[in-house]
């Protein structure tokens, strides 16, 4: 049995194909959320790539800031449960998510047996998201993919003072035009948006296991200056991103079989 679940952020649309529960069995990704083409683009890949038909699937649920605007599903969940959720098909022992998305970041806590039992969330501010990210990686003309290996060259990360995206976009174009390494710059704009999220960490309560989700999280510069602001390992999966889907096809999945 197939099993779709269908992410629609605020900047990238993400589905997944479940096969019986189990494992994944297709994905796709297409930036462009809440729309855009977006959830199209990533519908489109996963057909193909897949080889399947809309008839093949069981249930489709979706998740994401952009759910109830999407025609298509046969339900719909919020991102909270589906991040939760899908932590867990990846990282059975997993009690914290922290999800650093587009345009906000959310700590989730799960209790032993999975259920989620806090979370804390930003989405009044850029600062501590992938958008400062995107940002600072305009303006400094680098594609956000390198971020990690910039970053793993630095030997005195920068010190980004400003708590606001508008003034600290400032503040690095005055760091570079004062002769600021590339290198130390991007290390310190990692570190700033790691300080942020781990602030909401401490406040929804870290407990070990602990896994990153959302686009941010394929940034090591951001995972590992993460684990040095709290103090624990976090794990990676390069499913990271799709964490939210997985979850809204494991939802499918069980809706039709519990
Ligand atoms: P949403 O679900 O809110 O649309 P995602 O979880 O898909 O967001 O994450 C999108 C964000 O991920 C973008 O803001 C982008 O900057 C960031 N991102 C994607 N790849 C990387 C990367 N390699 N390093 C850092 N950030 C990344």
């Amino acid at each position: 049995m197939y099993t779709l679940g269908i992410d629609i952020g605020s900047t990238t649309s993400k589905c997944v194909i479940l096969k019986d529960g189990e494992y994944v069995y297709a994905k796709g990704l297409a930036v462009g959320g809440l729309g855009t083409q977006g959830p199209e683009i990533a519908l489109n890949t996963i057909w193909n790539e897949s080889g399947l038909t809309k008839s093949d699937i069981a249930r489709t649920i979706v998740t994401g800031y952009g759910r109830n605007r999407f025609e298509g599903g046969d339900g719909e969940v919020s991102e909270l449960t589906c991040h939760a959720l899908g932590g867990r098909f990846v990282f059975e022992d997993l009690r914290t998510v922290i999800d650093i998305g587009g345009q906000d970041a959310k700590v989730i806590t799960l209790s032993e047996s999975g259920k989620m039992s806090n979370f804390v969330m930003n989405d009044k501010c850029a600062a501590g998201t992938g958008r400062f990210l995107d940002v600072m990686a305009g303006i400094l003309c680098v594609d956000i993919n390198d971020f990690e290996k910039y970053a793993e060259k630095s030997k005195s990360p920068a010190s980004i003072s400003s708590t606001c995206t508008v003034f600290a976009e400032s503040e690095v174009i005055s760091q570079l035009a004062n002769g600021v390494e590339m290198p130390d710059l991007i290390a310190g704009i990692c570190d700033s948006v790691a300080t942020r999220v781990a602030s909401l960490a401490r406040r929804a309560g870290v407990r070990e296991t602990v896994c990153m989700s959302g686009g941010v999280a394929r940034n090591g510069a951001v995972r590992k200056a993460m684990e040095k602001e709290l103090g624990v390992r976090i794990e990676f999966d390069p499913l990271a991103q799709y964490f939210g889907a997985i979850g809204a096809a494991l939802y499918a999945h069980r809706q039709l079989t519990r």
